[in-house]
């Protein structure tokens, strides 16, 4: 418990150095939200964050979480998973999504979900094809759907 608390702890040390870095403000509620996502660890709704989150903050209403939510997906600390609709804290250290999209591995049974940053020469070539078939890739992750470790042990 004490070694989850401080990786929280310095994650989010981590994240308000980066908003800083960018001018953007971690305001209590950014952070409250941003710190309840790396404690759960795993792909959650904003409505079973809001839940969570009301834990807290008995009286929290949707729209915080969501502002919360897409604040935290701007400067990249958080990724949406377009697939099931959940929301996941970044595993990469501040800034490393320079280069290009984040790459995620969804599990289809379980819903779990971890980062799995590919090499750049990946990220080009996936920019190159797509750019050749005429089109422009946002900076949504890319999301990679299959059956995880621990779904696959329990066959
Ligand atoms: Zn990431
Ligand atoms: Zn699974």
């Amino acid at each position: 418990m004490t070694q989850t608390l401080s990786r929280v702890d310095a994650a989010l040390e981590q994240a308000a150095e980066h908003c800083n870095a960018l001018g953007e403000r971690f305001t209590p509620q950014r952070k409250q939200v941003l710190a309840l996502l790396l404690e759960i660890g795993q792909p959650v709704t904003a409505y079973q964050l809001l839940e969570h989150l009301r834990e807290q903050m008995p009286g929290a209403q949707p729209p915080t979480v969501y502002r919360a939510l897409e604040f935290l997906q701007r400067v990249e600390l958080v990724h949406r998973i377009d697939a099931n609709n959940t929301w996941l804290p970044c595993a990469l250290d501040c800034g490393e999504h320079e280069h290009g999209k984040p790459q995620l591995l969804v599990c289809a049974d379980c819903g779990r979900a971890r980062e799995l940053p590919l090499p750049e020469e990946l990220h080009r070539a996936l920019a190159r094809e797509a750019a050749r078939a005429g089109f422009q890739l946002d900076d949504r992750p890319l999301a990679l759907q299959g059956i995880c470790e621990q779904c696959r042990g329990n066959d």
